[in-house]
């Protein structure tokens, strides 16, 4: 294995630890590009889910893996019958489910802001991203994988070589895993967009001040949505929000910072919990996100079948990822499975235009998408174009 940097440091280790079952950022989304095969694809994602946890466990990984379920609260009115809708559609497809009036919503999680909320209690849960990521590579390690790290591929080449720039390895088949960073193929650029993420994590707080004695992980229903939840240690991580796409894609640790999202953060959280005013932050950062216009993990083969590669994630590749990495390696042993028969394996999404008119694209759809949380959830006639064409933009 060769990796740039650090194994983790990608963002695989600065997630919100959210983990999933779901395979396509969520069963609405899945039910919308996928619908004649989201019976196999939701119990693929179960499996996977099931798998990281007793791979977590099996492997000794102290990564503060919690099954606590997840809570999507709504914020706005309009957004209460919306949680019926979902909820319905969750257990079509055999989630536990319950939904919270707002009272019972602020019983669990205490904000003045909530007014109602989703609990999804089966194939949700929490971990700490760093320890997952340190504890795989300990055990990838451990079960032999020679792992070079500081070793950043620089070029692929037909035989297949990877030039790094210690020097030149020779594979029988090389599988791609560099989500939002610079591709090394170039079909990869056309599908992928990387769009920055940001989150902050406060001193510990008073529990006693907020409840969440179930520790769920939450989630708003805003297009430009929040994600929030405890650690360990009884800080709240909070994120989400803005999705920051830059001229031309640019990913780096110079843009790990970003002030304006973090002043936005800072405010939206005191709105949120008006009653930890003086909390302070004791870290922020941002990271990458693999965004391709299905919000869901793409695969694809190159240099003759000798290359394979899983990215596209979208946000939402904690568990998704274990998923993608299985199947591309099938792809690459040339095994067919029930998974790489899927149209989810085998379609790709549609391209991202070349620059400008990514960039200009891009942040129309942004645009739109927070005047749509400001007019009540009206799409207006750009969103409703791309939803008809199933496209899309999302962190
Ligand atoms: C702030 C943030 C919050 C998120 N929150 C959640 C969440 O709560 N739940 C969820 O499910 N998902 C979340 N995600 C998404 C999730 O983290 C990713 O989908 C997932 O970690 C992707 O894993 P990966 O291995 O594909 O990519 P990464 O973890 O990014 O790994 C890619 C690796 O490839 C290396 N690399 C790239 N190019 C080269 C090269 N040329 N040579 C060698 N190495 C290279 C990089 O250094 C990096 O280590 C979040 C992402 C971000 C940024």
């Amino acid at each position: 294995m060769l990796e740039a940097t650090r194994c983790g440091n990608g963002a695989s280790g600065r997630n919100g630890g959210f983990v999933q079952a779901s395979l396509t950022h969520g069963t609405g989304n899945g039910l919308s590009r996928f619908p004649d095969e989201l019976d196999r694809l939701e119990r693929l994602g179960r499996e996977n889910f099931d798998g990281l946890a007793r791979d977590v466990r099996d492997l000794g990984i102290d990564a503060e893996f919690e099954a606590t379920g997840d809570l999507v609260v709504a914020l706005e009115p309009r957004e209460v019958p919306d949680l019926a809708d979902e909820a319905e559609l969750l257990g079509r497809f055999g989630y536990e489910t319950e939904l919270l009036d707002a009272e019972r919503t602020r019983a669990e999680v205490n904000s003045p802001t909530f007014l109602g909320a989703l609990w999804t209690r089966t194939g949700s849960a929490l971990v700490h991203p760093g320890k997952l990521a340190d504890g795989l590579r300990v055990a990838a390690h451990r079960a032999g994988v020679r792992i070079h790290e500081h070793s950043p591929v620089r070029e692929l080449r037909d035989s297949v070589s990877v030039i790094a720039d210690a020097g030149v390895v020779r594979a029988r088949g090389v599988l791609l895993a560099t989500s939002a960073y610079s591709p090394l193929v170039p079909a990869i650029g056309r599908y992928v967009a990387p769009v920055y993420d940001y989150a902050l994590v406060t001193e510990p707080i008073d529990r006693a001040l907020v409840g969440w004695g179930r520790r769920q992980g939450v989630s708003d229903m805003g297009n430009q949505f929040h994600y929030y939840r405890l650690t360990a240690d009884d800080r709240i991580l909070w994120g989400g929000y803005d999705a920051v796409y830059r001229y031309g894609g640019p990913v780096g640790p110079h843009l790990d910072d970003h002030d304006p999202t973090f002043a936005k953060l800072s405010q939206h959280f005191f709105t949120t919990f008006p009653q930890l005013e003086g909390v302070r932050f004791s870290h922020r950062w941002g990271g990458a996100i693999d965004t391709c216009s299905r919000f869901s993990v793409f695969f694809g083969r190159a240099l003759g079948g000798r290359v394979a590669y899983a990215l596209g994630y979208t946000g939402l590749g904690v568990a998704a990822s274990r998923f993608g990495a299985r199947v591309a390696l099938d792809l690459l042993d040339g095994r067919s499975t029930e998974a790489t028969q899927l149209a989810m394996v085998r379609r790709r999404p549609v391209p991202f235009p070349p620059e400008p008119l990514r960039s200009a694209v891009i942040q129309l759809t942004r645009n739109r998408l927070a005047a749509a949380d400001r007019n009540d959830g009206r799409r207006g006639l750009w969103l409703t174009a791309l939803d008809r064409l199933g496209l899309g933009f999302d962190s």
